[in-house]
């Protein structure tokens, strides 16, 4: 499969390069040449395969020849190593849990995915490549445990100061080996303006080579469709038309889900759920950073956006009709936690309550559907802005227990950009020193 740029779409790349890349020279994104159909049967029998032949059938036609069947076949293994439940939490009502991996929230899989993928293409090249990522939350721990001890691939995150959760810190500041934090006294903003200064800065590239981790890499973007058919192959014998409502920030994860309805998913609706950085409800107008408490969806500018236009032909009647948006404050997100607990014992996180509430709000005005959300984090990873009353609630998993205990590391830094620069460049010659003793 090839990929264009969507700044230019005379410039083509194969997967590889993609993945490699991340972003095109041109600033673009990069979208598939063409949206790979799947067949009427293997749909109609989705309920008879198992998950991982499911992300083969799904994900294989987007990478082609450049990783052989087996290699994929292995990375697909290594990735899902976890179950993704769907819960019954009302009447027609259900959670698709998706953070049962090892970082309590959604991005494992593609992280893992793409993990997979670079440490294949990398495996024979002398160089490492550093993974430079800035987070909110959940991707730096997600880029962390994904890119632990990957052979050639080295990682630094950058996160804001105090604005992420204990457990997200803990998260990415403890692993140690090829995994580096840097702490950045600003915002997420901030520290995604440094890492797009890096990107720009070919004189510092050519001495550390650097590749991006966020979802606009394809190989953390498209394993994201996995999620959708495997909720599609437990509601398929309900017999009801499926919507679903995606707490949504930088818009990777619905983008994926759009993705899988073009290529042959049924699908009924889509609604995207934001918390008051509603970029996309608000559809043009520049959103402001605002913290809150679902901190995975702060994002001013959602990048994966423009590629949703796209799987539209930039047709906005089309979209429309596909596509529903809608914004909660974070007084309504504790009042559905409350609620939601109080009536059906059911624990949700802040994205999973902010997407709950845009499935109840689109369903109230179009019953009769099976509703899903996307449950995308486990409630303890908030446990420190949560209610009192819920915070109880909380049955930690045992792996947060262990994270308890381990030492925090990470780079206190202002948000400097010569300053990120000249620790980037010492550290990379530390580690060639290192290697040649
Ligand atoms: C990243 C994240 C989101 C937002 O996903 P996008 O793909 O950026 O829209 C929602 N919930 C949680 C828990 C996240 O970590």
């Amino acid at each position: 499969m090839q990929y264009y740029s969507l700044q230019n779409h005379q410039h083509r790349v194969s997967f590889r390069e993609a993945v490699i890349r991340g972003l095109a020279p041109d600033k673009g994104l990069y979208f598939p040449v063409e949206i790979p159909r799947l067949e009427k049967d293997f749909i109609e029998r989705i309920d008879e395969y198992d998950p991982q032949y499911i992300a083969r059938k799904v994900i294989q036609p987007f990478i082609g020849a450049d990783i052989p069947v087996q290699a994929l076949t292995q990375i697909i293994r290594e990735t899902l190593t976890f179950p993704f439940p769907l819960r019954e939490v009302e009447d027609n009502v259900y959670a698709l849990e998706l953070f049962h991996g090892p970082t309590l929230a959604f991005k494992d899989v593609g992280a893992r995915f793409m993990a997979g993928c670079l440490g294949y293409f990398r495996k024979e090249e002398e160089k490492p490549v550093t993974v430079l990522v800035a987070t909110s939350g959940d991707t730096g721990g997600a880029v962390a445990s994904g890119f632990y001890d990957v052979p050639g691939v080295e990682v630094v995150i950058l996160y804001p100061s105090g604005k992420v959760s204990d457990l997200q810190e803990k998260q990415l500041t403890t692993l140690g080996r090829n995994i580096r934090a840097l702490e950045i006294k600003g915002t997420f903003d901030d520290c995604q303006r440094l890492v797009k200064m890096a990107f720009l800065d070919e004189e510092l590239q050519a001495r550390r080579p650097l590749t991006s981790a966020n979802s606009i890499n394809v190989a953390r973007w498209l394993p994201q469709m996995f999620y959708y058919f495997m909720a599609y192959r437990k509601v398929k014998q309900m017999k009801k038309d499926a919507v679903i409502s995606v707490p949504s920030g930088n818009f990777g994860n619905i983008c994926a889900g759009m993705m899988a309805a073009a290529m042959g998913l049924p699908v009924s609706h889509f609604i995207a759920s934001t918390n008051v950085n509603d970029t996309v409800p608000r559809f043009l107008e520049n959103g402001k950073y605002v913290a809150t408490l679902s901190n995975a969806m702060d994002v001013a500018d959602p990048s994966n956006f423009v590629r949703i236009l796209q799987l539209f032909a930039q047709n906005d009647r089309a979209l429309k009709a596909s596509l529903t948006a809608y914004r909660f404050t974070d007084e309504q997100t504790v009042a559905a936690m409350e609620d939601v607990y109080a009536r059906r014992r059911y624990l949700m996180d802040p994205h999973g309550a902010v997407g709950y509430l845009g499935l109840k709000k689109y369903m109230d005005s179009h019953p009769g559907y099976c509703g899903i959300f996307l449950e995308t984090a486990h409630p303890v990873k908030f446990a420190n802005t949560m209610p009192r009353s819920l915070r109880e609630a909380i049955q930690a998993p045992e792996r947060v227990m262990i994270l308890d205990g381990l030492e925090k590391e990470a780079v206190l830094m202002d948000a400097d950009y010569a300053k990120m620069r000249e620790w980037l460049l010492q550290t990379s010659k530390a580690a060639v020193t290192a290697d040649a003793k």
